[in-house]
């Protein structure tokens, strides 16, 4: 049994300390929960801040969201080129000069069967709240490969801006044929000697002005209608020596020696503390009635990636979490 200490903060809230399992337990009441800091939350958080509802925002794991893992973005409005992990900053510093308060924490769980919503921290904070707002975006996804799981960290990565730097004067290959898988074939391009892309089909579904410059890089090679059957590599120690791609028509395989995969076939939604409990749609995006950003639970809002198939851009997550921040202000006020 862990031993619990109960004591009492100087502004008089219960604080229990738990000694054999490292975790310490407070609670914190909000009017408005702001859970992930991709665009939609940030956003969210500037909105909530500016309506006085004393936001507080969680960040997860993730600071800042999917921008952070890629280099120049070229179509957030207001800036013709700028660095993801820099317009998060920004977004984050602006969020906090509105007064939304940040922290660095994941939720864990997330109670919405009774109000106020309740939501427990890795930290062992649990966070009370009014009204919620969900904005928890995105992941990568991952091809469900034996041999891809093995050498993931060890030559197998889903972030070119992360591991691109270790393959220097190398062979790499990327998977997929979206704006995320032309991105990183492009930027690879800066360590690699050669790229290989390889796609299911002998189509981009990645924006035209990307597809040219691809196309316009020597360095690149696109292999059509192919799919990664296996990577394989050295044991000892672990790392990628190539992979072995088959042909989707004619089956045939075909060995790429390379010492890099970048697996970029698109992303899912973050719906893990959600998704016994609000209706979802296309395979796991959390529903909003059509216009709003209200999910099957009053209180509860989604913005961003999480309720998004479609669009899936900075911008519309953002404008999503500016919609959440003002839906959240009206539930509340009508509370009240
Ligand atoms: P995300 O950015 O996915 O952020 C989700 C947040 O939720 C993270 O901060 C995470 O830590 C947090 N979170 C998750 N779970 C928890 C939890 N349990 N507790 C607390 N917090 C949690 N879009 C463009 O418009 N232009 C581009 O150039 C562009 N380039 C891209 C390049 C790459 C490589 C990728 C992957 C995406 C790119 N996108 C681009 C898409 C864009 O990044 C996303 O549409 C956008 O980031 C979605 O924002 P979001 O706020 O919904 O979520
Ligand atoms: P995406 O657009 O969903 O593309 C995923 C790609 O991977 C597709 O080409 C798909 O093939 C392929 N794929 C999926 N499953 C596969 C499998 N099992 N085996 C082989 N290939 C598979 O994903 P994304 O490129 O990550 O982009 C996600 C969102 O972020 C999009 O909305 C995108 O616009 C946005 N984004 C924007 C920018 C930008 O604006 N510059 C940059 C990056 C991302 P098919 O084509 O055959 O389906």
């Amino acid at each position: 049994m862990p031993l619990s200490l109960y004591a009492r903060t100087t502004d008089g809230r219960p604080v229990t300390a738990q000694i054999w399992g490292y975790k310490m337990s407070d609670t914190r009441h909000t009017k408005v929960l702001i859970i992930g800091s991709g665009p939609a939350g940030y956003t969210a958080g500037v909105y909530a801040a500016r309506a006085m509802l004393e936001p507080v925002l969680v960040q997860g794991i993730e600071p800042g969201g999917q921008l952070t893992t890629t280099t120049e973005v070229e179509n957030y409005p207001g800036f013709t080129e700028v660095q993801g992990p820099d317009l998060m900053i920004k977004m984050q510093e602006h969020a906090s000069a509105m007064g939304c308060d940040i922290i660095g924490d994941i939720i864990t769980s997330l109670d919405t069967t009774k109000r106020p919503f309740v939501a427990v921290g890795d930290s062992g904070m649990v966070y009370t709240a009014d009204a919620v707002i969900l904005a928890t975006g995105a992941r990568a996804k991952w091809l469900g490969l034996e041999t891809e799981e093995k050498f993931k960290g060890f030559g197998v990565s889903a972030c070119a801006t992360c591991d691109g730097f270790f393959y220097r004067g190398q062979e790499i290959v990327v998977i997929g044929g979206g704006n995320t898988a032309v991105e990183e074939a492009l930027f690879l391009t800066n360590f690699a000697s050669k790229v290989t892309l390889v796609h299911r089909r002998d189509e981009l579904r990645a924006e035209k002005i990307l597809i040219d410059r691809l196309m316009k890089n020597d360095k690149i090679e696109p292999l059509w209608f192919h799919e990664l059957e296996e990577v394989y590599g050295t044991d000892s120690p672990l790392g990628v020596e190539g992979i072995k791609v088959k042909h989707t028509k004619s089956g045939e395989i075909t060995d790429i020696p390379c010492k890099g995969v970048f697996v970029a076939i698109g992303h899912a939604p973050a719906n893990e503390l959600v998704k016994d409990t609000l209706e979802l749609h296309n395979g796991g995006y959390v529903s909003v009635k059509p216009g709003t950003t209200e999910t099957s639970v009053p209180g509860v809002f989604a913005a961003g990636d999480l309720t998004d198939h479609k669009y899936r851009q900075a911008v519309t997550s953002a404008g999503m979490g500016c919609m959440a921040a003002l839906d959240a202000e009206r539930f509340l006020a009508e509370q009240e």
